[in-house]
């Protein structure tokens, strides 16, 4: 039986990509290998956002090439976002011959047809546009959460970003598909999704039927079986009230928001074409507050971008300290070719982006620190993965505002725990991970049944 290995990097889009061709490759009659030297396919589903990544894909690319001379059947691909720039296709193509098959983020269902052809020489296919929203096979990589895409795509040309190039402009998935996939997910006893998308808040968007991305919350929220929804990603500019008053009532929708920041100088964010200042980014916060108390914050945050001036830089560390994030992913700015920040003049120099960023994850994690804390003496409703990677005899799950919280196992098997639903008292908040013991008695009279505000004893968080 021939095996195959994936190197996924990036985001969830492309972890969720890999998902669907591993479940192609597993139709083929493939099957899964972590070993290099007994695979004889290696596929890398490549990320284009920062320029670090990509030298490493090509660096591991190239030490293939010793493998390939003693297993000349073995095939090398690189798919993802990197070939759909012309200008990595170019670079795959004059500087990589150990690469015989290239294809795009719209060309995965023809995956099937492209290994055929790719055994009588390189294949290269990359389209820009014109992925099928077919239901292909899936081999997920966790038994209890999944992912699942409403929409493909980004209109928005942040100037700094190289998505709307990679992924092509926005396109939403039909509702009815979305929903097929979930009822399927929650029969095969799925208790956890995750609806993806670049923009999440303009779902429905030239579908040409009246529906929204509440709406389609409403829906998914019907979908028995499944307890928890979240969402990634929103654009700050895109939050509607709908959307603030769909989170608040829903009761299967998580009290978290991930709502990228960027920069929280007005000047800047106009520069990176994020179309809302930091005032309205303010008085959006306060307004989810209102109305979701319980709420978890992430964002996204860039420092170095062109021309940012040292004050710039100090109003985004203010921004971090006024909203107080749970987390935070913070970079760098990492020219990407073609986009318009990338031509800007006034780039900062690299030293200035480390030292800047370095400050950031500091301020960030103080605040991650302070904001764990006050987990103290609540008791949260925590979804059940398992065994804490550290000590079998504990059990790990997360919060509905994301938090992982790990806890002794109460008696019996570590299996008959995954994918329970039950209240942990917190003992201990260390900034990213709480520590806490399960309430038997709450469990026991049956409050597993996943209250909208979790447990409430003295307070709860979620
Ligand atoms: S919203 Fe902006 S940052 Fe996000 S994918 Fe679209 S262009 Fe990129």
């Amino acid at each position: 039986m021939k095996k195959y290995l994936i190197y996924t990097y990036g985001c969830q889009m492309n972890a969720r990509d890999s998902e669907t061709i591993a479940g192609i490759l597993d139709s083929l009659g493939y099957a899964p290998t972590e070993n290099e030297r007994e695979a004889d396919l290696i596929l890398f589903n490549t990320c284009s956002v920062r320029e670090n990544p990509e030298r490493k894909i090509y660096g591991k690319v190239m030490q293939l090439r010793q493998l390939k001379e003693e297993k000349p059947g073995l095939l090398i691909g690189i798919c993802g976002c990197m070939p759909q720039q012309e200008i990595e296709r170019e670079r795959i193509q004059s500087k990589h011959p150990e690469v015989d098959l290239v294809f795009g983020t719209h060309n995965i269902s023809r995956l099937p047809e492209l290994l055929e052809e790719a055994k009588d020489g390189r294949i290269i296919e990359v389209w820009s546009e014109g992925r099928e929203d077919a239901a292909l096979p899936a081999r997920r990589q966790d038994d209890l959460k999944a992912f699942v895409n409403i929409m493909y795509g980004c209109n928005n040309f942040c100037s700094y970003c190289i998505v709307p190039y990679t992924r092509g402009r926005e396109k939403s998935r039909e509702p009815e598909a979305i929903l097929e996939e979930v009822q399927e997910l929650a029969a095969s006893g799925y208790k956890e999704i995750t609806l993806l998308g670049q923009n999440v808040n303009s779902y429905g968007q030239g579908l040409g039927r009246e529906i929204d991305f509440a709406e389609l919350l409403r829906l998914v929220n019907e979908v028995e079986g499944i307890e928890r929804i979240r969402f990634t990603t929103s654009h700050p500019k895109d939050v509607s009230d709908r959307l603030i008053e769909a989170m608040a009532t829903l009761p299967k929708v998580c009290e978290h928001l991930h709502l990228p920041l960027q920069a929280g100088s007005d000047r800047i964010l106009a520069e990176m074409n994020r179309r809302y200042t930091k005032a309205q980014y303010l008085d959006l916060v306060a307004k989810i507050r209102r109305q979701i108390p319980q709420i978890a914050l992430s964002t996204d945050l860039i420092v170095g971008f062109p021309t940012e001036t040292e004050e710039e830089f100090l109003e985004t560390l203010e921004m971090v300290r006024q909203v107080e994030y749970e987390s935070a992913f913070m970079f760098a700015y990492s020219p990407r070719v073609g986009t318009k920040a990338a031509a800007m003049s006034g780039q900062v120099p690299e030293e200035v982006k480390r030292n800047r960023l370095n400050r950031l994850i500091a301020v960030q994690n103080e605040v991650s620190a302070k904001v764990s804390k006050r987990y103290l003496g609540k008791t949260c409703e925590v979804l059940v993965e398992g065994a804490s990677p550290k000590d079998p005899g504990e059990l790990t799950g997360r919060t509905r505002t994301n938090k992982t919280v790990i806890f002794p196992l109460p008696h019996g098997e570590i299996s008959s725990w995954k994918g329970k639903l039950v209240p942990v008292k917190i003992t201990r908040a260390l900034t990213w991970t709480l520590h806490g013991v399960l309430e038997e008695e709450a469990y026991e009279t049956g409050a597993e049944g996943g209250s909208r505000s979790g447990y409430s004893g003295n307070g709860s968080l979620q």
